[in-house]
């Protein structure tokens, strides 16, 4: 007889993994959305260092981290929670907010992690589609909020389709949500929106105590092989739930470290997103002349439908004949798109000369 599971287990979705961790060195993995830059030199060490006292748990109050972003965003270390990864914080959030009879509102396609917070509670996901721009589409997101609405959530910039709604539109949404449903915007690739700074809204976290910013480590400052992320919430009530509900231990001491670090580096934030910005409009050019017309992307990634007569899955494996790994919009909630992760320069050559052979 086999283990019986519970219900919970059956429901939660299955996401393939991205491939590419066991090839060659010289694979450009364009799959997952990374930094295509090795961490600096001062990050390491500072992980190092804290690698030397593991011997020790590490500060469960994460009392340095928040200190220091505190210290570079103006908001209380009561009002910041982090996380092993912003995802823990979204799963916590589910956890904290969401059981059966209750319902969470998002647009899709989005990230791919949002279906397992129903999955997880047992409670309703309310799937909102996007506009036919790949925009989430706000009037119809807060025509869906009900009584038994518990938690809103919003990408922006939204993963997969790269698309950004500017802050005004934000703000007038943070304004349509009832005070007692929690409002995650997911602010993971806020750092490459060019449409507004990113510190604006932070603005909003004093004007609505039921928002919370999710921001991480792992994109534009290149850790998310060490897993950490952090919200910026409008109260300290949600950074107790979503403490409530994990164990005392979720972020590691390197990881700690290393993030403390990577937030005194802001030039180099400031770099990667002009390398990145580069490769925006370098790919976007080159898949223009393919005929192709990306999504307008705010992110560090692109997404858009491939030519009518082709087939996805024969281009994945086409690219990835060529040493060129991106992920296809089937499993992101799209056929017949693809999304694709700006690399270095070299990288960023290789995959329009190999889509190119391809189509
Ligand atoms: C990558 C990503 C995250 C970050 O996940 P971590 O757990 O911090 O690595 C969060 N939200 C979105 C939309 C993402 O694409």
């Amino acid at each position: 007889m086999a283990i019986e599971f519970s219900a919970r287990v059956r429901r939660m979705p299955v996401y393939p993994v991205a491939d590419g961790y066991s090839l060659p060195d010289d694979v450009a993995m364009l799959a997952s959305n990374e930094s295509p830059d090795p961490p600096l030199p001062a990050v390491v060490a500072a992980a190092q260092r804290a690698l030397s006292g593991v011997n020790r748990y590490p500060d469960p109050s994460n009392a340095t981290l928040k200190r220091a972003l505190s210290n570079r965003y103006g908001i209380a270390p009561s009002r910041i929670a982090i996380g092993n990864g912003s995802c823990d914080v979204l799963l916590a959030a589910g956890e904290a907010l969401l059981e059966p009879g209750a319902e969470l509102v998002y647009a899709w396609p989005s990230f791919s992690v949002y279906p397992y917070l129903a999955a997880a509670s047992g409670a309703r996901a309310i799937t909102v589609p996007l506009d036919d721009d790949d925009y989430h589409d706000l009037d119809a997101m807060a025509a869906e909020i009900t009584a038994a609405t518990r938690l809103v959530i919003v990408c922006n910039p939204n993963n997969p389709t790269s698309t950004a709604l500017p802050f005004a539109d934000i703000a007038a949404f943070a304004q349509r949500v009832p005070r007692h449903v929690a409002l995650i915007v997911d602010e993971a690739y806020c750092e490459f929106n060019l449409l507004d700074d990113p510190d604006t809204t932070l603005d909003l976290l004093d004007r609505h105590p039921n928002l919370v910013l999710l921001r991480t480590f792992s994109k534009v400052y290149g850790l998310c092989g060490l897993r950490v992320g952090f919200a910026l919430c409008g109260s300290e009530d949600f950074v107790r739930a979503v403490d409530a509900v994990r164990q005392p231990f979720f972020c590691n001491a390197a990881a700690q470290a290393a993030a403390v670090e990577a937030l005194a580096h802001q030039d180099a934030v400031a770099e990667r997103v002009e390398r990145a910005i580069v490769a925006r409009v370098e790919i976007a050019s080159g898949l223009s002349e393919l005929g192709i017309e990306a999504a307008p992307s705010q992110a560090n990634f692109c997404w858009f439908d491939l030519p009518e007569e082709s087939d996805e899955q024969a281009v994945v494996r086409g690219l990835a004949e060529r040493g060129v790994l991106v992920r296809a919009g089937t499993a992101l909630g799209r056929a017949g798109a693809l999304r694709v992760t700006y690399g270095t320069p070299g990288q960023n050559v290789r995959f329009l000369d190999a889509l190119r052979e391809v189509l």
